[in-house]
């Protein structure tokens, strides 16, 4: 009965938004990747770029000089919060700091009206697209599998993960908490809270240590949003078996209840109210940090990558059924930072995204929607020179690095430009992805973290939007064929 109203509910929210679209075209776009993928950036650097017109050759509309203006507007849902562009532009531009990141979910409404380029077109259609923009944290899109799942198999298969030996010591902690306990005691608040934050510590812990382990559900338990410390939130697995009941009273009984709550009140309203009403989307991924942590880090981003996109194929058994008409149409995958590279590698990054996003797309068995891969970034932090050292000319990056920064013994005061030789790419893209022995490898990138750019100003006094490199392409997949 649950999973048919949830359809029905889809159903009519579609009709709602159709029936109302056809008065005031919109676009849902959704921004997401694991935590500081760049989505904060990204968000504010394609807002700032379209609304102030900065450089965007590839964005056809705008190239061709048919937008006729770009403004913010108000964002259709009243219960979202409102992506806070001012603020982030502020730190971005003025301060020249980076913007605080995502930790939940937020929206905003970028309208552009345009002037089609085909008569026919400029017949029939307003002239007007919105664009509401929907961030969002990718670990929530983990959550999906749970809704197919009994608290009994929820918990069998986290304590068969938490004993695997890539994370074993990270959970012996919650595992040995857990083994004091008897399901069948009486429920007890503390101790459900005790679980609760030993579960999520190690949750945390998988997502912190430079192993980059790949995230585990619940999300909320990295991301709360507006949950942190309600009951929805406080419970984890016990070690009970698949087939066991509760016995009525105890604390096995009040831990299934609210993960039942959890999946009834937290995850499947997120993806009946959000997920299943976008129709774009940009999925951003660290594949540099990725790099550097060597293969493994990268087959594990393989698999991340792969359990977000299967959360855009509708299918049969999961909340989003065949039921709900509107579809993603369009994906994009993306690594942003290829500022952190000089300009002969970002080829070779775009081929590192493609590889992992080949085996997620694989993996994650998704049709019907189109899928790009892009190296990108949305802002661009740094600019290219070339350093002579003996007779060879070295292509570098060259930036204001943080302060405290440090390269070799030389700390940084967040004020000195410096040039950073960032190291290759292997054109054998393919070893990237080989374990090696020991996987004690050195860092392929040198990796150093630089303030936002200064800003250009003209002649004329006029500041010029945010750098990036190759924003326009991201920016011409996923909005451009609708102002055509
Ligand atoms: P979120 O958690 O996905 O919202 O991630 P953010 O957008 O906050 O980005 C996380 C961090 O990555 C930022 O604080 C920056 O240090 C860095 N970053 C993100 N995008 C870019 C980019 O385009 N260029 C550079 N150089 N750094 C970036």
């Amino acid at each position: 009965l649950t999973s048919l109203t949830d359809e029905a509910l889809i159903a009519l929210d579609t009709l709602g938004e159709r029936a109302s679209g056809l008065f005031s075209p919109s676009l849902r776009l959704g921004v997401t990747g694991l935590s500081r993928a760049g989505k904060t950036v990204f968000i504010s650097s394609l807002v700032h770029n379209i609304v102030h017109g900065g450089r965007l050759p590839l964005f056809e509309a705008q190239k061709t000089g048919r937008i006729s203006r770009a403004r913010l507007e108000e964002q259709p849902d009243d219960a979202v919060p409102r992506f806070q562009y001012e603020d982030h532009i502020d730190a971005l531009v003025r301060e020249r700091i980076w913007p605080e990141s995502t930790r939940a979910i937020s929206e905003m409404r970028l309208t552009i009206e345009y002037e089609s380029a085909s008569g026919w077109n400029r017949l029939f259609s307003a002239g007007k697209l919105s664009v509401d923009i929907i961030d969002y944290p990718g670990e929530w899109l983990l959550d999906l599998p749970l809704s197919g799942k009994t608290y009994q198999e929820f918990s069998a298969e986290a304590f068969e993960m938490a004993q695997s030996p890539e994370r074993a010591d990270l959970s012996a902690a919650w595992r040995d908490l857990s083994a004091k306990v008897d399901p069948n005691a009486a429920a007890d608040e503390m101790q459900a809270r005790q679980l609760a934050e030993g579960f999520a510590a190690y949750l945390k812990a998988c997502k912190a240590d430079d192993r980059a382990l790949s995230t585990l559900p619940p999300g909320r338990f990295l991301m709360p949003g507006d949950l942190d410390g309600s009951p929805a939130l406080t419970f984890a697995p016990l070690p009970v078996s698949t087939d066991s009941r509760a016995k009525s009273g105890s604390l096995h009984a009040m831990m299934e209840r609210r993960y039942e709550a959890y999946k009834t009140y937290v995850v499947k309203p997120f993806f009946r109210q959000h997920i299943a009403r976008l129709d774009r989307q940009i999925v951003l991924i660290d594949a540099l940090q990725a790099m550097n942590a060597g293969p493994s880090a990268l087959i594990d981003l393989e698999r991340a990558l792969a359990e977000i996109l299967a959360c855009f194929r509708p299918g049969r058994g999961s909340i989003l059924t065949d039921l709900f008409a509107r579809r993603i149409d369009r994906i994009l995958i993306a690594a942003t930072k290829a500022d952190h590279l000089h300009h002969e590698s970002h080829n070779r990054l775009q081929q590192v995204v493609r590889r992992v996003a080949d085996q997620a797309i694989k993996r994650a068995d998704i049709s019907g929607a189109s899928i790009e891969v892009l190296a990108m970034a949305a802002v661009r932090a740094t600019r290219e020179g070339t350093v002579k050292q003996g007779r060879e000319t070295l292509p570098v990056i060259i930036g204001t690095p943080i302060k405290g920064e440090t390269i070799g013994d030389e700390t940084f005061d967040g004020k000195t430009e410096t040039a950073v030789f960032p190291g290759d790419l292997p054109s054998d893209i393919d070893s990237l992805f080989r374990p090696s022995e020991g996987e004690n490898i050195e860092p392929l990138i040198r990796f150093v973290r630089f303030r936002p750019p200064k800003l250009e100003v003209t002649e004329d006094g006029v500041k010029l939007s945010l750098p990036h490199i190759r924003l326009d392409r991201a920016i011409q997949y996923l909005i451009g064929d609708r102002l055509a």
